[in-house]
C-alpha cells in the first residue's frame, strides 16, 4: 500500500493552500523529506505532470473538486469494502470532457504507473520502498503456485523466467478512467496478454448494470466456483457458449464478463480446437485397443476426461470448459452420436437429460 500512501501525499502538495507555484525544490523537501524530494526532482517528467497539477489546482482555487479530491481518493481505493453495495460509485471518474484539473491528475497518476511503477529501474527505492510491477507480478506467480492457467481464459501459462511472470497486469477499472486505481493492487487482474491487451484493453468492466455487484471483481471471487459454461447449439449447428450463475440464471455479473474477455467467441474455439479433439482421440485410442467395445464402455472414458480435469482445476488448460462441455455432451444424445463410430449405436433409451 505504499504505492497508494504515496499517490494521497502528492494529491495533498498538489491542493495544499501554502503550495506555491512554480515548484521549487525547498518546498518538495519540506513536505515530502529530502530523499523523496530527491527522487521527484530527477524525474522531469513527473516534476513537469505536478507542476501542472498544482497550476491546475491554483486555477480554480475554491472548487469543490480541490475540497473534495483526497476524501474522493480514500473513497474510491476503498471500493473492496463497497463489493456487495449496488449504489457505489467512484467519485473520480475521467473522461476527455473532464476539466483540465481532473486530466492533468489522471496524467499524473497514470505517469506513476507507466513511467515508475510498470518502467525501469522501477520504484523499488528506499525510502518509498514501492514495489515495481515485475515485482508485483513476479510475488502473484510465487503466491499463487497452484495457478498455472490465465485466470480469464483458462489457458496454460509458460512458468516464470528470471524474475518475468507470462502473465500481463491488466488494469480492470481502466487507469485512464479511473486514475486513483492506477497502482492499486486490487484493480490489478494478472492475465495473458490475449485477454488483457486485445480482447479487454479499455473497455469498462461494467457495461450491464452499474453497480460493483455486476461485475467480477479481481481478488473477491473466483468465476469458476460461482459461475459455470452453459453449452447449446443454434439452428445452424454453431455451438453457443454462455456463462451463467450456478443456478442457472444470466446475471449482469456474467454479462459483463463475457463481453469483457469475448468469451463465446474465444471460446468456441478453443472448445472446437482442445476439446472436441481430446475427446474424440481418446475414444478412437479405446477402439483401437478393442474392437469390440460398445456404447456403455465408452461412456466410463468420457466421464474420466471430465474427472481428470475436475481434480485438477487451474493446474491443467481449459478444465473449465472440459467439464461444462462434457456435461453437456453427456446429456444430449445428438451431440454424442458426434463423437460415436456408425458401427456403435447410442440406445434409444439413452438420454441424461
Ligand atoms: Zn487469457
Amino acid at each position: 500500500m505504499y504505492t497508494l500512501k504515496l499517490q494521497k501525499k502528492i494529491l495533498k502538495f498538489i491542493v495544499d493552500p501554502i503550495t506555491i507555484f512554480p515548484l521549487d525544490e525547498n518546498q518538495l523537501a519540506n513536505f515530502f523529506g529530502d530523499d523523496t524530494k530527491k527522487w521527484i526532482w530527477n524525474k522531469p517528467k513527473l516534476r513537469k505532470l505536478l507542476s501542472s497539477s498544482v497550476e491546475a489546482a491554483q486555477c480554480m482555487p475554491r472548487s469543490p473538486r480541490i475540497y473534495s479530491i483526497i476524501d474522493d481518493f480514500c473513497h474510491d481505493i476503498k471500493f473492496r469494502k463497497h463489493i456487495n453495495d449496488p449504489s457505489f460509485i467512484f467519485k473520480f471518474v475521467v473522461t476527455k470532457d473532464s476539466p483540465w484539473f481532473d486530466r492533468t491528475i489522471q496524467e499524473l497518476m497514470v505517469y506513476l504507473y507507466s513511467d515508475v511503477f510498470d518502467g525501469k529501474p522501477g520504484f523499488n527505492v528506499n525510502p518509498l520502498k514501492v514495489s515495481n510491477r515485475s515485482n508485483f507480478v513476479y510475488d502473484f506467480s510465487i503466491h499463487n503456485r497452484d495457478l498455472l492457467v490465465c485466470p480469464v481464459c483458462d489457458q496454460l501459462m509458460p512458468p516464470p523466467k528470471n524474475n518475468h511472470s507470462a502473465h500481463t497486469l491488466d488494469h480492470f477499472f481502466p487507469k485512464a478512467t479511473f486514475p486513483f486505481l492506477s497502482i492499486h493492487p486490487e484493480n490489478f487482474l494478472p492475465a495473458c496478454h490475449h485477454c488483457n491487451s486485445t480482447l479487454k484493453g479499455t473497455k469498462h468492466p461494467i457495461k450491464y448494470g452499474n453497480g460493483l455487484p455486476d461485475s467480477f471483481l479481481p481478488f473477491h471471487e473466483s468465476v469458476s466456483n460461482v459461475a459455470k459454461v452453459k453449452f447449446s447449439r443454434n439452428q445452424n449447428g454453431v455451438l453457443n457458449i454462455e456463462v451463467i450463475e450456478s443456478n442457472g440464471g444470466h446475471s449482469n455479473r456474467t454479462k459483463n464478463f463475457m463481453y469483457l474477455f469475448e468469451i463465446e467467441d474465444q471460446w468456441r474455439y478453443i472448445v472446437m480446437e482442445h476439446v472436441v479433439g481430446r475427446i474424440k482421440h481418446e475414444i478412437n485410442k479405446q477402439l483401437r485397443a478393442n474392437k469390440h467395445l460398445d456404447f456403455s464402455d465408452l461412456l466410463p472414458h468420457i466421464q474420466y476426461i471430465k474427472t481428470d480435469h475436475d481434480n485438477n482445476k487451474g493446474k491443467w488448460p481449459y478444465s473449465f470448459l472440459y467439464s461444462g462441455y462434457i456435461d453437456y455432451l453427456l446429456s444430449n444424445s445428438v451431440e454424442l452420436q458426434g463423437f460415436i463410430p456408425s458401427h456403435i449405436s447410442i440406445p434409444a433409451s439413452y438420454n441424461q437429460t
